[in-house]
């Protein structure tokens, strides 16, 4: 980080936890607790939350109280990731800023995936422009049959431009790769609970000591523990976000254009649809590029088959929304 005092005496820092009301704020090798102040300038984000992990903010020391301060300015983001709330599309969270890049760690064995998953997550990180890695966990439990299945999905993945990596947080295996993977960056971890995301994060770095559970632990609705991101420092450089509870990365408002745009080989192979406005949906294959791709295996079908799931979810939402006005 540059100079940590700014022309007006603020200190500028970085944003390494958030509980809400106050904000763990590091400066250099100090920790300052920062809160806000009054009404702040922000960028025009209808979030539950101003500040998030990973904001470079800048604020003023209270008098006479040791490490603390108020918050008077965040920097502008080069990109933030949102959470959606369920039962309230509109009700958003920011969790994290300026972040490199996104590993979605996952796992064929204990619980397996689903590749639609793996696809919508896809599509947000795609959207919100933030390099993504898939990392493949629990290779100590991979059989024959899983191994041919992961290299039927590294072929679908690698050939769109994502990197795929195969770890074992337990045997070791690949952890050299994977630290080099986030060395000197700022990466947000996401994943189902179970997929031995701490586990991973512990085996590379052991001063983390994230907190584990057993597989068993999680029922078939899944724990939702609502806990906020938090940013680590790794020993051999760069910072881990964690994001505990938080499996699928949310939007203000995304069109089913966007979903055209953010499956990446969708969008290259359209170019050469006959029609600009080709959904790739009903359109007859003769006049569509991607279904012509999708009939010669040039687009995975389940990639395809996720497109048109995604698609459709979004058209809907969105005409629903415009009926009840909002
Ligand atoms: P998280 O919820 O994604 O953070 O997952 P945890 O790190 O808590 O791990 C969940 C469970 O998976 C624990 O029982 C871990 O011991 C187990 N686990 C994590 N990594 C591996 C691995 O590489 N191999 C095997 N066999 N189990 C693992
Ligand atoms: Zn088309």
């Amino acid at each position: 980080m540059p100079s940590c005092l700014t022309k007006n005496n603020s200190l500028k820092g970085l944003v390494y936890r958030s509980t809400g009301s106050w904000y763990e704020v590091r400066v250099g090798e100090e920790l300052w607790h920062c809160r806000i102040k009054g009404k702040m300038r922000l960028e025009k984000l209808p979030t539950t939350n101003p500040i998030a992990v990973g904001d470079y903010v800048e604020f003023q020391a209270e008098a006479g109280d040791e490490k603390h301060g108020i918050i008077n300015r965040v920097y502008p983001r080069s990109n933030y990731v949102l959470r959606q709330s369920t039962r309230q599309r509109n009700h958003l969270h920011l969790i994290a800023a300026n972040i490199d890049q996104a590993l979605l760690v996952v796992t064929l064995r204990q619980p397996n995936i689903k590749l639609g998953f793996i696809d919508r997550f896809l599509l947000t990180t795609a959207a919100y422009d933030i390099p993504t890695t898939i990392v493949f966990n629990k290779a100590d439990l991979y059989n024959d049959d899983d191994l041919a299945e992961l290299a039927d999905i590294y072929a679908i993945y690698k050939k769109i431009g994502y990197g795929a990596i195969l770890v074992s947080a337990q045997s070791g295996k690949n952890l050299d790769r994977f630290t080099d993977l986030l060395k000197d960056k700022i990466s947000l971890v996401s994943g189902h609970s179970g997929v031995g995301k701490s586990s991973l994060m512990n085996a590379i770095d052991a001063r983390l000591d994230l907190p584990t559970s057993e597989v068993s632990d999680y029922s078939e609705k899944g724990v939702h523990t609502t806990t906020f991101a938090e940013m680590f420092d790794l020993q051999f450089g760069g910072q881990l976000i964690d994001t505990p509870g938080i499996k699928e990365l949310g939007f203000i408002h995304l069109t089913p254009q966007d979903v055209s745009h953010n499956f990446k080989e969708i969008f290259q192979a359209s170019a050469n649809c006959k029609y600009k406005d080709c959904r790739h949906i009903g359109e007859p294959q003769e006049t569509c590029a991607v279904k012509t791709a999708v009939a010669k295996g040039d687009i995975a079908m389940s990639r395809y088959q996720n497109y048109i799931a995604i698609y459709q979810d979004i058209d809907e939402q969105n005409q629903w929304e415009q009926k009840k006005g909002w």
